[in-house]
């Protein structure tokens, strides 16, 4: 097993994925060490969606808030919906940041479209018409996906796209491995090894056998549970301070018109919706419905006769609400989590559910089946702070020569879909790293 490189990046999702092709494309030796495996099998169905999942997906705050990640080679992007979004402007204007270069590679790299209007037809277009009806402003939205690729009347992405329709960071690992890159799976690093204040790799379980890995510059992709547990085990006790989740809720109902396949589950997730009261109320509206098997626990957590809405699920319209929350609670050295959600949380939360039931029955829902899911997260981040735990370079502040590069390091909640910024960000860190490395 390979145990020495140029450069270590710890976890292949949105940020591993990133930095691993530009740095492997650059000639530098990349070793990418990952904690989940390399799941090929059963893609789009909810045995891979399960074994790709953190815990089987019930992985709970000690509130008991349950947050989504993926832990595989091309980490939460498998499970994704493939929404693109621009940068939010805080990262220009408070950081100083100025990301549309990156995001303009980015863009070209994966290839991002929006979705032809056949793919569309049914709950995505009503509810876009509906809510444009009521005065909102609701758009197509932009994918990482090649409509060519995509099936008719399918929504299985966050179970794993089945036909490759969708871009994952999947294919920036490959394309790393073309340049020579090395992945190993099944790599759980514990700590970075450090000496006299500079990073000298990593020491790292697989299975119960510890592992020492050598390197000169170590990058910390772990994602927004993942690297600042690996920081405090490191020594570094500022990471994991006030984290923000993305708080989400479904809001659905039954369809009583006659339109055919009416349900939100013959779209593709996210395809429309909007951003108008992102900057102004902190939500974002989109339709979105979870996985029949998924959709059956979220109704069960809301009461158990509601499981029986599984026999209205073809006909079930729902709307995703997504807020920018308040950063609060932790994340401990051992992954636990804390996330308590503040009133303005709760209040932006229940602004978007108003906002969507208004929406769901121009569309032609029934009022009485309009039901509220439990609330939800999606996108940790925000342990790792630029400015407190990174400098704005990504290096780390008490660590020389460790960076790091995911959602950890925003200083507030996006707010809005997460990947194309974080690819963003390891695009302009490359070029930094490979400014100094041409610069010796
Ligand atoms: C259901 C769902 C839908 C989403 N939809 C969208 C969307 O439409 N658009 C969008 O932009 N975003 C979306 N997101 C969010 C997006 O997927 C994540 O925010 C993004 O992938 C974060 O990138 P990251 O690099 O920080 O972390 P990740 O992509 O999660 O990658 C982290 C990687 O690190 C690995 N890792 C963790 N700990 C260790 C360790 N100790 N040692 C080694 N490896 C480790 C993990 O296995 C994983 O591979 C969605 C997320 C979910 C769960």
């Amino acid at each position: 097993m390979k145990r020495e490189a140029d450069v270590i990046v710890v976890g292949s999702g949105a940020g591993g994925g990133t930095i691993a092709r530009e740095l492997s494309k650059a000639g530098l030796d990349v070793l990418i060490l990952e904690k989940g495996g390399n799941h090929k099998r059963f893609m789009g169905t909810h045995l891979s969606a399960a074994l790709m999942a953190d815990n089987l997906g019930m992985r709970f705050s000690v509130e008991g808030l349950q947050c989504f990640r993926a832990l595989t080679t091309g980490g939460s992007t498998m499970m994704y919906c493939g929404t693109f979004a621009d940068p939010p402007p805080f990262i220009k204007d408070k950081l100083g940041i100025d990301l549309s270069a990156e995001i303009e590679e980015v863009r070209r790299d994966t290839g991002v479209v929006k979705l032809p209007e056949n793919l569309l037809e049914g709950s995505s277009l009503m509810l876009m018409e509906a809510a444009n009806r009521l005065g909102y402003h609701w758009e197509i939205f932009d994918k990482f996906m090649d409509p060519a690729k995509c099936k008719r009347h399918c929504s299985d992405c966050m179970l794993g796209c089945p036909t490759g329709a969708k871009w994952t960071a999947r294919r920036f690992i490959d394309e790393a491995r073309e340049h020579e890159a090395t992945l190993l799976n099944g790599i759980s690093v514990e700590q970075v090894l450090h000496k006299n204040g500079r990073a000298t790799g990593v020491r790292a379980l697989r299975g119960t056998e510890l592992i020492d890995f050598r390197a000169q510059l170590v990058i910390l992709c772990a994602g927004g549970l993942g690297s600042a547990p690996i920081l405090n085990r490191s020594g570094v006790w500022a990471a994991g301070r006030g984290i923000f989740v993305d708080p989400l809720v479904f809001v659905g109902g039954v369809y009583a018109g006659d339109t055919p396949r009416p349900g939100t589950c013959f779209n593709p997730n996210m395809s429309v919706g909007t951003w108008e009261h992102q900057q102004s109320e902190g939500f974002v509206l989109s339709p979105l419905q979870d996985p029949w098997g998924i959709f059956m626990l979220q109704m069960a957590r809301v009461s158990l006769p509601h499981v029986l809405k599984i026999f209205r699920y073809r006909r079930w319209m729902s709307i995703m609400v997504k807020v920018k929350d308040d950063m609060a609670g932790e994340i401990r050295h051992n992954e636990t989590f804390t996330k308590p959600l503040s009133d303005a949380d709760l209040a932006r939360l229940d602004r978007g559910a108003q906002v969507s039931r208004e929406i769901l029955i121009k569309a032609g829902c029934r009022e009485k089946s309009i039901v509220r899911g439990p609330v939800r997260g999606a996108h940790p981040g925000g342990a790792c702070r630029i400015g407190e735990v990174v400098d704005i370079n990504l290096q780390s502040k008490h660590i020389e020569n460790l960076y790091v590069s995911d959602a950890s390091v925003f200083p507030e909640a996006l707010g809005t879909p997460v990947v194309a910024t974080v690819a963003a960000m390891n695009k302009r860190l490359a070029k930094h790293l490979i400014k100094i490395r041409e610069a010796r």
